[in-house]
Parts: C-alpha cells; structure tokens; sequence
C-alpha cells in the first residue's frame, strides 16, 4: 500500500468507526481529501487509492491544477470549501461540483446570475459563523434565516450548512448548533469537521468532513 492509500484507509476507518458509535451509515459520510497548497504530484496517489472527493480553497489555484487531474479520472467530485469573491462567481460554478461558502447576499446574487447563465447549480451550502470571533467568512447566525431566504428568492437552491468553528475552542457544541440549524431549516447536508476533529463531527451530523492534514501531511 501506498502511503497515501494508508493514510486514506486509516481516516476512513476512523470515520466508520464513529458513525457506528452514532448509529449511523459510514456510507452517509461523504469524506472531501482538502488538496490546497499540494500538487498533482501529491494528489494522484489519493486518486489511484479510489479518493474522489477533493476541497480547495481558491478557485485560482484549482484552475491551475483541476483540468488536468480531472481529464484522468472524469468521476473526481470538486468542492469549494474556501471564501469566495463575487467577481469568481463564474468560475467558481464552471469548475466546482460543490460550493461551502456561500455566506452573504452580493455573493448570492452572483452566484444566481452564474448558476443562470451556465444553466446548472452546483451544491450550496451556507456558511455559518458562530460568536462574535473575528473570522474571515460566515454568516451570523441570527443572519441566515434571511439569507436563506433570499437564496430562495433568486432561484438557488441551498443544500446544507458548514461552518469552521476556531481551533482554538471545543467544537463539539458549535457541530451540535450546526447540525440543528440545518434541521430546523430542512437542509439535508452539514460539512464540519477537520483532521483534528472529524470523528466529533460524524457523531454529531456531519455529511462532509474535510480533512487535509490527516491525508497528505502537514502543509
Ligand atoms: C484547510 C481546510 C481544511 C482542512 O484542514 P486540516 O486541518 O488540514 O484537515 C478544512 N476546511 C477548510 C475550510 C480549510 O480551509
């Protein structure tokens, strides 16, 4: 086994465990390999190992190295899971299969124009930020009933919410707040949970879990 096969195994087999400690499906947890900052090079042994599921977090960088990696292996799933500029909106629907960033109303016209013209919308999810904490991106919480519902109004669709509680806090009661918003909206998908802590996160909801370091090293 490669060690990227043995990485991926391992983390998989941590994800299986704890949806069986939650009494859920393994097969519900849909695990997204976070490639940002490592090149094709670093990222094919993932691909051979049968990962499909990858995050980056600039739309510029992934331009750069998508096109590629996606004419080999047509199945690859590409999600957007870092801050997004309006003027990128474009793009952004061109080239991803899943956008988590989606957190204020310019950005959700943007991407309601783009969605428009490209004539498909990728998988939407809100990104929600909790407590008063300086963060680069997210929603307030007390913001996205509105949000949401301007998302509706422009024809989007949102599938889920994610959220990057701070490292530096306990996240298990900011996944358990995420997981209920989500419900209490009717959104189907919740994207939390890192390498640090991704099998918190599965008890308590995830759909998506993005993990980077655990799979291909420090950055
Ligand atoms: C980098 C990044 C991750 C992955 O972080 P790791 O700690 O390396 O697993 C997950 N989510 C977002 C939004 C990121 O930017």
């Amino acid at each position: 086994m490669s060690e990227a096969a043995e990485r991926l195994a391992d983390v998989q087999a941590h994800i299986a465990d704890a949806a069986q400690r939650a009494q859920r499906r393994a097969g519900d947890i849909n695990l997204i390999a976070v490639s940002k900052t490592h090149d094709a090079e670093a990222i094919r042994p993932l691909i051979a190992a049968g990962q499909r599921h990858f995050g980056e977090n600039r739309v510029q960088e992934a331009a750069a190295k998508w096109p590629e990696l996606r004419a080999e292996t047509p199945d690859v799933v590409l999600h957007l899971i870092g801050q997004l500029q309006s003027n990128k909106a474009d793009e952004a629907v061109a080239q991803f299969d899943a956008i988590h960033s989606v957190d204020r109303s310019s950005l959700v016209g943007a991407l309601a124009r783009a969605c428009e013209k490209a004539g498909k919308q990728p998988i939407l999810f809100v990104q929600v930020k909790f407590g008063e904490e300086e963060q680069k991106g997210g929603c307030a919480v007390a913001d996205l009933p509105a949000l949401l519902a301007e998302a509706k109004e422009a024809g989007l669709t949102i599938d889920g919410l994610m959220a990057i509680p701070t490292a530096d806090i306990e996240p298990a009661p900011y996944f358990a707040l995420l997981d209920e918003l989500a419900e209490r909206h009717a959104l189907p998908l919740r994207s939390m949970g890192m390498s640090a802590d991704y099998e918190t996160a599965v008890t308590l909801g995830a759909t998506h879990v993005r993990v980077g370091t655990a799979l291909f090293g420090s950055r």
